[in-house]
């Protein structure tokens, strides 16, 4: 590679790993460096501020890009822990990023709008009702796991090995489709809300959304007034 090539390549890697602050006032933080230097943090939050309404975003002060115990642990690559975001530094591109980081957004904006989103029991009824249907589609397909399992809310690890080990990841997400966004979503009422929100910033086109899960649009539509919330 010609020598020019090689020193810019430098340049972007320097320049991909260096904390920042946005202009929305989170702090990105790099412990780790991007495995992918075609990953450009700083183009990832600019789109996520420019799609995002603020005062969904607020929570969040510092973002941490980087590799930590917890995603080995709970086979995971991000997490929302009071303020910060812990989002990994191998990704396969912004997109990938992206995802990572509008979803855990949703759990961060759980905790100051859980009233809101909770409250009126709308989108609990809808994710149980989906449970049920879930709950006759795999006994019907010969995984005859007891109704009770699929009434939990919270997520529960016995559950979770059910669905991804025994029926498996594959053959649940073919199963539920029209029923759940995705496999994911099936796991927790808050796997539900964050799955659906970061669904709703992907896509521009909401109509599947809407059709699938109506009380969960609705209910992320309101998110972005907040004059149409009710704790405000
Ligand atoms: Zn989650």
């Amino acid at each position: 590679m010609h020598i020019n090539r090689l020193q810019e390549l430098h340049k972007k890697t320097q320049q991909n790993n260096i904390d920042f602050y946005t202009p929305g006032g989170m702090h990105v933080f790099f412990k780790d460096r991007l495995t992918n230097d075609d990953v450009d943090v700083e183009a990832i939050l600019a789109k996520i501020e420019s799609k995002i309404p603020q005062h969904l975003y607020s929570e969040i002060e510092m973002i941490i890009v980087g590799w930590f115990e917890e995603f080995e642990e709970r086979s995971i690559n991000a997490f929302y822990d009071s303020g910060t975001i812990y989002v990994s530094n191998i990704q396969d591109d912004n997109a990938d990023m992206y995802d990572d980081i509008v979803h855990e957004l949703a759990h961060a904006l759980e905790e100051v709008y859980g009233y809101s989103i909770y409250a009126d029991e709308k989108v609990k009824d809808e994710f149980l009702r989906k449970r049920k249907h879930l709950h006759d589609i795999l006994w019907n397909h010969g995984f005859k796991a007891t109704l009770a399992f699929f009434t939990e809310v919270e997520f529960d690890q016995e559950f979770d090995d059910f669905l991804y080990k025994t029926v498996g990841y594959d053959k649940l997400s073919a199963l539920l489709q029209g029923v759940f966004l995705s496999a994911y979503a099936a796991t927790s009422l808050r796997e539900y809300f964050a799955t659906g929100f970061t669904e709703y910033y992907l896509d521009p086109n909401h109509g599947f959304f809407k059709k699938v899960s109506p009380s969960l649009y609705t209910k992320i539509y309101q998110l972005q007034n907040p004059d149409e919330l009710d704790n405000y």
